[in-house]
């Protein structure tokens, strides 16, 4: 449907997009991720025709984009573009901004524009907000109109341009939802995100971009679990764990929590999954008696949505976890709660605790 030849784009001396070849097949759902700076903002943008490419092809079902006879705008049409900003018009209510486009540029009536406009907003979900203005609405409201205003231009190809990434995080799953609710209508759809669950499950190919070029492409399969080449894997690594190294008693729990809120966050943890973690790192840490030289990592598992903490404390071999906690051990007792599962063990005079936490968070025995 969408061909993509050699494309290049250069800002200045700034070299932004090498030689990118993609072919977008019919109902494909795209997910492109990578390092920010790396150009994939600007090869949607390209695709879009919102930038002009130095060097390459694009076609559209063998229409060459780039072509000086080719009708741009028409075949802009074909495509939609869902920005982060979501791009509504302030002043003009929910329908309205459905029905601007479609009346002015598709030269539907204004009853025909409307009745599709409800179809969307329930597709949406936001039918009872026709009649509100964007100012009236929530971050994830406003985004889902985005979503409904591009489908309003019936296009061929919806490109997200990280569509979540200006939510606050309680919203990002009713984006996503939407998303994925298209998706299953066959919407053909090349989405850039961080949102890596999400990419890893609505796709069926995974772009991964680095320095202007596409490093590696595969299914999510390939990309997530089974990265073939270095980068790739550094970067999947890298998104999937959380490290810290404290060196001294004054470490900052505040800012450690801050960090573990986030990374849970990205990763769509649950929020009380998340509330345990920060507090299993607290309770860790007040059990470790010697703060000189203590490694933390957090990672989070994909495939069984698990948190899994390592402890790893320079020093004498500790049984910090191994016996039976007595009344007097509240801590210890909190942090056997939070845990499915938990080991311990001695080597190079570094005591390795690993906590795997609980993914429906403690029983009923933790209490605040
Ligand atoms: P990504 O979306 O992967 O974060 P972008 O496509 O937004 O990356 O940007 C790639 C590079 O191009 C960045 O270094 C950015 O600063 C630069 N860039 C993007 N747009 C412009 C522009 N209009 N003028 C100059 N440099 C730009
Ligand atoms: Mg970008």
């Amino acid at each position: 449907m969408i061909s993509i030849r050699n494309l290049s784009k250069q800002y200045g001396n700034l070299v932004v997009l090498k030689d990118v070849t993609i072919d977008i097949n019919k109902g494909e759902i795209i997910s492109v991720i990578g390092p920010s700076g790396t150009g994939k903002s600007t090869l949607l943008r390209c695709i879009n025709l919102l930038e002009i490419p130095d060097d390459g092809q694009i076609f559209i079902d063998g229409i060459p984009l780039l072509s000086k006879r080719t009708n741009v705008p028409k075949i802009r049409q074909r495509m939609g573009m869902v920005f982060q900003s979501f791009n509504l018009y302030d002043h003009l209510n929910v329908l309205e901004n459905l029905c601007l486009g479609p009346v002015k540029l598709l030269r539907k009536t204004k009853m025909q524009a409307e009745a599709r406009a409800y179809e969307l907003l329930q597709l949406v979900g936001l039918t009872e907000k026709a009649y509100s203005l964007p100012e009236e609405l929530s971050g994830g409201q406003k985004q889902r109109v985005g979503i409904a205003r591009c489908m309003s231009m019936d296009p061929e190809i919806l490109l997200f341009d990280e569509p979540t990434s200006a939510l606050d995080p309680t919203m990002v799953s009713e984006v996503l939802a939407v998303i994925r609710r298209l998706s299953r209508e066959g919407m053909t759809m090349m989405i850039v995100t961080h949102e890596m669950e999400f990419a890893r499950s609505i796709s069926n190919r995974v772009l991964y971009m680095d320095e202007g070029s596409i490093y590696e492409e595969g299914p999510p399969e390939q990309i997530f679990e089974h990265p073939q080449r270095g980068k790739t894997k550094a970067f999947i690594h890298r998104i999937r764990s959380l490290d810290f190294h404290i060196t001294s008693p004054s470490y900052d729990i505040y800012a450690i929590q801050a960090k573990i809120s986030t990374f849970c966050e990205k990763h769509l943890v649950p929020p009380k999954v998340s509330h345990y973690t920060q507090l299993l790192a607290e309770e860790m840490l007040l059990l470790i008696s010697d703060h000189s030289d203590v490694k933390i990592s957090l990672s989070y598992s994909e495939r069984d949505h698990s948190l899994r903490f390592v402890f790893d404390i320079a020093g004498s071999e500790m049984d910090l976890l191994k016996e039976e906690p007595g009344d007097e051990d509240i801590g210890l007792k909190l942090i056997l709660a939070m845990c499915s599962r938990t080991e311990q063990t001695y080597q190079d005079n570094r005591n390795r605790l690993t906590l795997v936490i609980k993914s429906a968070g403690p029983g009923p025995e933790v209490r605040q």
